[in-house]
């Protein structure tokens, strides 16, 4: 098995491993589901030491698994097995959420050796990926000899799982997003709703994993000045040019919205506080610095934030709202072109 050779101590440590690569990869840009999930198999394939396995994204629309990446398994595999929720045993893991650790497969006829094309294997292990009990994919594991995995395999690969499938799942909605309503017309990011529907889950998720999460809010100063100096339209593409800032200064796995007419907010899970904190005073230079060219004129803008952090600051999203709500209009009572934290009023 993976562990006989790894006492208790040495098993947690590769778990914080994977953890922190997961962190790392998070925080680079991605732009795609695949990527993300390419990503995810290279750390399963380097510190977990598996050397044929797959990763199953569950389509929610054809309610079919389909295997996003794959390492050790035939070519092309990725677009030749499509599973249906229930069917074998990575599809009845789907089904039912519970992970499924098959000594021998030969002596198992659920199993259906991706279709046949992969008639050598002996041991499967095979774990859901779930976010907020609802299963979103599964990882699956191969070994051509039979016996292979132990018990302490699958709980670490199902450690493993369900931090990726959080990940994911921001990843896959922000895929989403792009088709859906609950985009904002003007500056294509998301919307007041999905903003507000999207926290609830994080937050729950996040108590769920005992993680932290960021709450940023954001309102330009003085644009009613701007709107009546340059006129609406140039104000309309003012706030376009804001919504690119911020989306360039966030991982995919943020959540920015158009939170009003001229208020924007991120959700930024597990991120720690001094890095929100940084990133908040990043975004504000970024602002402060950039001329907004408006034909023959050159606008100028500045931004106050607030931050506040769950569960530090509250444990509702209603009660995160407001208190980054609170740090912006004491930024702004303060000076304005300001971030504050809510913990330092
Ligand atoms: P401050 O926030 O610094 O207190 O001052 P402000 O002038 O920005 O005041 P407030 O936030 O109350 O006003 C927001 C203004 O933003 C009102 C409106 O003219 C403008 N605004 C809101 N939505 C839009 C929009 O979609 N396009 C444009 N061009 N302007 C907008
Ligand atoms: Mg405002
Ligand atoms: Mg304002």
């Amino acid at each position: 098995s993976l562990h006989d050779a790894l006492p208790i101590s040495k098993k947690q440590a590769k778990e914080l491993v994977v953890m922190h690569e997961l962190g790392r990869m998070m925080n680079s840009e991605n732009s795609s589901l695949k990527e993300i999930s390419d990503k995810v198999a290279f750390i399963i394939a380097r510190h977990l030491g598996l050397k044929s396995f797959c990763i199953f994204i569950l389509n929610e629309e054809t309610s079919q698994l389909e295997i996003k990446s794959s390492v050790g398994l035939p070519k092309g595999i990725e677009r030749k097995v499509i599973v249906n929720l229930g069917e074998g045993i990575t599809g009845k893991v789907a089904k039912t959420g519970n992970p499924m650790l098959i000594d021998d497969v030969k002596k198992d006829e659920r199993f259906t050796y991706f279709g046949g094309l992969c008639k050598d294997i002996r041991s499967y292990l095979s774990v859901p990926m779930t976010v907020d009990k609802k299963v979103v994919g599964v990882i699956s594991a191969t070994e051509n000899v039979p016996g292979y995995f132990t018990v302490p395999d699958m709980n670490l690969l199902m450690d493993v799982a369900s931090h990726l499938s959080v990940s994911m799942q921001n990843i896959k909605y922000v895929d989403k997003l792009r088709s859906m309503s609950s985009m904002d017309g003007l500056t294509g990011l998301c919307n007041h709703r999905f903003f507000y529907h999207r926290l609830k889950q994080e937050i729950a998720s996040a108590g769920r994993y005992r993680d932290k999460l960021s709450v940023v809010m954001m309102d330009i100063d003085f644009f009613k000045k701007v709107n009546n100096t340059y006129g609406h339209k140039a104000g309309d593409r003012i706030l376009i040019g804001v919504a690119s800032i911020l989306q360039n200064a966030c991982r995919e796995s943020d959540l920015v919205a158009r939170y009003g007419g001229e208020e924007f907010g991120i959700v930024l899970p597990r991120a720690d506080f001094e890095g929100v904190l940084r990133k908040a005073e990043s975004i504000r230079s970024a602002i402060e610095g950039e001329v907004f060219q408006q034909g023959l004129e050159s606008v100028r803008i500045t931004v106050s934030i607030g931050i506040a952090h769950f569960p530090r600051d509250g444990f509702s999203s209603k009660d995160i709202i407001g208190k980054a709500d609170k740090a912006l209009y004491s930024a702004k009572d303060s000076g304005r072109n300001k971030v504050v934290d809510i913990a330092s009023i």
